[in-house]
């Protein structure tokens, strides 16, 4: 990566740093843009000697994959560090500069998120569960009475964000488990607000989708059995909705293979209206983002959230609307800045317009992090 580096090349005997220089439409705006380079940060001011590392094409702030649990391989393993690097490598050179990532075995280590090889990183302390749901090992399993201070304690230790699980399904008996009740998980929102943190929930039944939305919690992992009753009070108070489809196609598989007639059934039609209740959330202004939940297994790869673009686009939702929830949309909900004047250097190009070809998303031109080339 170093080698074509115009950045490092300057911090050597060439005296001082050049910078780099980026052309091309940018996107939301449509607008031709010019930016330079500086010290990872992005200016209109032209840097005498800067590379021209971009010239034409489109540009999109960083990619954004905004539901990931890099690190590990299967559940129940603990968080390896050689493999917490090489996804986040995996994620750096598809143009996905930012993650978040929503539970992981142990907390994550602070170079994670730092390096100048590794994308930034959102994220949220241990899994939050009540006994009986979740992966058995992997989560922090907590009694509903101390769930509060858990996620408290997760989003403090943080930085920001805890994640909680409403509901739990993968067999037959997910679907009589009771959900957490909407007056613990709004207890535990309220809370987690007062110290400045946001609240991740998941919930794949209604039960469970009712309670995170009836507790205005910041955002809704998968949704698949959400009310669309609900998507308006959602829009109002900004309780992002993270479908995951990615996974849940790798479900499809694990249904059929599945010996309960209940769960196969309730999986596919809950998996069937996740396209129209995604576009339906969409049109009643919820922010819809892009969130693959890949934990590692071969069929959920590290680097893939273009195909996530891609499903949600096939909800259906405008291809604009798709791009932004893994890029501008997933930034600003983040806290992160797009493409402006003193921004941090995180973007991407591409030679052809993505709206009107989601399948050059796999194939970045290319990707710049923290002001420097990475591809
Ligand atoms: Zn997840």
């Amino acid at each position: 990566m170093s080698e074509v580096n115009p950045v490092d090349r300057g911090c050597g005997e060439r005296g001082p740093v050049e910078g780099l220089h980026v052309r091309g439409v940018a996107l939301p705006s449509e607008e031709a843009v010019e930016f330079w380079i500086k010290d990872g940060t992005l200016t209109r001011e032209p840097v005498p000697g800067a590379v021209t590392a971009v010239d034409g094409g489109w540009l999109l702030p960083g990619l954004v994959d905004a539901h990931t649990h890099p690190g590990a391989e299967r559940p129940g393993d603990s968080l390896d560090a050689a493999l917490l690097r090489r996804h986040g490598r995996e994620y750096l050179s598809a143009g996905v500069t930012l993650l978040r990532v929503p539970g992981s075995a142990e907390r994550l280590p602070a170079w994670f998120g730092a390096e100048p090889d590794q994308p930034r990183v959102v994220s949220a302390g241990r899994w939050l569960a009540l006994p009986g749901m979740f992966y058995e090992g992997w989560a922090r399993h907590v009694g509903e009475a101390e769930l509060a201070d858990a996620a408290v304690e997760e989003a403090l230790a943080s930085g920001g964000w805890c994640k909680v699980y409403a509901d739990w399904v993968v067999d037959e008996q997910g679907l009589d488990a009771p959900s957490l009740s909407v007056d613990r998980l709004a207890e535990l929102t309220r809370r987690v607000h007062a110290v400045g943190g946001r609240v991740a929930v998941h919930a794949q039944t209604a039960e469970g989708a009712r309670a995170a939305v009836e507790a205005a919690v910041d955002s809704l992992e998968h949704g698949l059995g959400l009310d669309v009753a609900l998507l308006e009070r959602m829009a109002g108070q900004n309780t992002a909705l993270v479908p995951t489809f990615t996974v849940w196609a790798t479900f499809e598989e694990v249904a059929r293979s599945s010996r309960s007639n209940r769960f196969r059934q309730w999986f596919h039609a809950a998996h069937a209206r996740l396209g129209p209740l995604v576009s339906a959330a969409y049109e009643a202004g919820v922010t819809v983002l892009a969130g693959t939940d890949s934990y590692g297994t071969a069929a959920l790869p590290h680097g893939k959230v273009a195909g996530e673009v891609r499903h949600l686009a096939a909800s259906p939702i405008p291809p604009e609307a798709a791009i932004g929830a893994a890029s501008w949309i997933a930034r600003s909900f983040l806290g992160f800045q797009g493409l402006e004047q003193d921004a941090p250097a995180d973007l991407v190009a591409y030679d052809r317009d993505p709206r009107t070809d989601l399948s050059i998303l796999d194939i970045p031109a290319r990707v710049i992090h923290r002001g420097r080339i990475v591809r």
